[in-house]
């Protein structure tokens, strides 16, 4: 049985609360996660600040992104541990996560690494009308101690995206990992370690959110900036918890995805591009596309040709490895997907594909598993057309025009991504400068350069993370003014 302990100035400790840690794919128990009371997190922040006002808050620019170059490093030679660590947490087969979850994390590192290295700060040359001249030099500092609270779907990936230009940045970082999934970011304090990263610098506290260790980081005063990756109602209390003390937030939220495929696309195209939108890591990508409009020419042969493709989906547990789709994240989370699966029958959906659970092996039987799930004929109205469901299922909908389109895109509270399916350039980018999302792909989806902004308009969350973007939130500007 493993033990996952909080990480606090370079040691692993336990405490006195603990809880299980089961695999979704087969409920099977894994180890035991320590909880953080009041006692960790506030030894995690005085380690954080103690780090800061030490050897790391001198470090070089150049030691600090050799550093980062060496944890990206250790990543990749501990490669198998972290995919074997992510996918029994989460139950999503091994391929997706040597594919995408820690590739992603060690390129984290080093992307912002070369970023911080690279980009400048502005200076101007001023000349008053009295003749009075100053230089005004701009200088980034760290914030300080930044709590990251991840979320489980991607949980290195999503992690180390916030800790990668945190540190490169110069800051101290107290890390809240998903309850559901403590294993990757573990390893990765064995790693921080292992690279001699300084202790007090990366720390890590396990535990649930509302009335725990998140709660307790989130409200601590010793915390500079927060910076979350989650639901959107778990945001609003983040929010509200930095409103104390007027602290810096960064909030990735939900989003209810839309995909628009014009009658002028690449039709396979766009149907397997589709396929990865919704059915991707079990469709638990914030990115995922849960609303699909089909302008009505092609219609038809879109539904058939999107269900041919997902009903040859073979779901299967992490190692098995022809199975492109695994479980759930939990049984809790099951139950909540399978509500949605219900709700769209009372609410008159027609069943194209799925809608239930799948017969698994006795052996893992037990498991959080689902079946990838299309429906079509439901209102505009209709919750399931509304609500974030977060598994791998999506209504399809036929349209008439671009206005039209555009108009039931953007009925929504969310406003993460979108993908546009056409070969018509000219529409491609009058359609995708009107829809009020943070992230449009072009006949793709998910196809990421991590210079770019990420984030979402609405209520899908607050700043961009990615480049450049992310130096904005990680650090404090300064103007230097000096007089000639
Ligand atoms: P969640 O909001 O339930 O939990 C996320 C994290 O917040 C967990 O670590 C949790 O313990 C913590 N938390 C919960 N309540 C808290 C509180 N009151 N104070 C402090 N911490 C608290 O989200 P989840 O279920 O883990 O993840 C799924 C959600 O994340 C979906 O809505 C999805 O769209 C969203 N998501 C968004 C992005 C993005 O980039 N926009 C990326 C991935 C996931």
């Amino acid at each position: 049985m493993k033990e996952f302990k909080h990480f606090i100035n370079g040691q692993f400790v336990a405490s006195s609360s603990s809880f299980e840690n089961r695999c979704p794919a087969d409920n099977k128990l894994i180890g035991t996660v320590y909880e953080a009371g009041k006692a960790e997190v506030d030894t995690a922040v005085k380690a954080a600040n103690a780090a800061m006002k030490g050897p790391w808050g001198k470090l070089s620019l150049n030691a600090r992104v050799a550093l980062l170059y060496k944890v990206a490093d250790r990543i990749n030679e501990r490669f198998e541990e972290f995919v074997d660590a992510e996918a029994q947490d989460t139950g999503k087969p091994k391929s997706l996560a040597r594919h995408v979850d820690v590739p992603r994390g060690a390129a984290n590192f080093k992307i912002f690494a070369d970023v911080i290295k690279n980009v400048p700060t502005e200076a101007f040359r001023f000349e008053g009308p009295d003749g009075v001249q100053a230089t005004n030099i701009a200088h980034r500092t760290p914030k300080g101690v930044i709590a990251v609270i991840s979320p489980w779907n991607l949980p290195l990936l999503l992690t180390t995206w916030k800790v990668g230009p945190a540190l490169a940045c110069g800051n101290a970082v107290i890390v809240k990992p998903s309850e559901e999934t403590p294993a990757s970011t573990t390893l990765l304090a064995e790693v921080m370690n292992e690279c001699g990263v300084p202790p007090g610098v990366f720390n890590v506290v396990h535990g649930f959110g509302p009335a725990s260790t998140g709660e307790l980081l989130t409200s601590h005063p010793g915390i500079d900036a927060i910076t979350f990756t989650g639901e959107t109602a778990t945001g609003e209390a983040i929010m509200k918890a930095a409103s104390v003390g007027l602290r810096d937030i960064s909030l990735e939220c939900g989003g209810k995805n839309s995909a628009l495929v014009f009658a002028d696309c690449d039709l396979d195209k766009a149907v397997a591009g589709t396929m990865r939108s919704v059915f991707l890591n079990c469709g638990q990508v914030c990115l995922a596309t849960e609303r699909v409009y089909v302008e009505r020419p092609i219609f038809d042969e879109f539904v058939s040709k999107l269900a041919e493709a997902a009903n040859k989906i073979k779901v299967g547990p992490p190692d098995d490895t022809e199975a492109s789709m695994g479980s759930l994240i939990s049984q809790e989370h099951q139950q909540k997907v399978l509500g949605y699966y219900e709700l769209a029958v009372e609410e008159g959906a027609t069943v194209v594909l799925g809608g239930g659970v799948p017969d698994m092996p006795d052996d893992i039987n037990s498991g959080a598993w689902i079946e990838p799930t299309i429906w079509t004929g439901l209102a505009d109205g209709a919750r399931v057309v509304n609500e974030e469901i977060f598994g791998p299922c999506c209504h399809i909908r036929p349209f008439d025009n671009e206005d039209e389109v555009i108009a039931l895109a953007n009925d929504t509270a969310y406003g993460l991504g979108a993908s546009v399916w056409t070969e018509n350039s000219s529409r491609a980018i009058r359609v995708s400068e009107q829809l009020e999302v943070g992230m449009v792909w072009v006949n793709c989806w998910f196809l990421r350069d991590l210079r770019t902004p990420f984030g979402g308009a609405k209520q899908s969350g607050i700043g961009r993370e990615g480049g450049v973007h992310s130096l904005e939130f990680y650090t404090e500007l300064k103007n230097i003014c000096i007089q000639l």
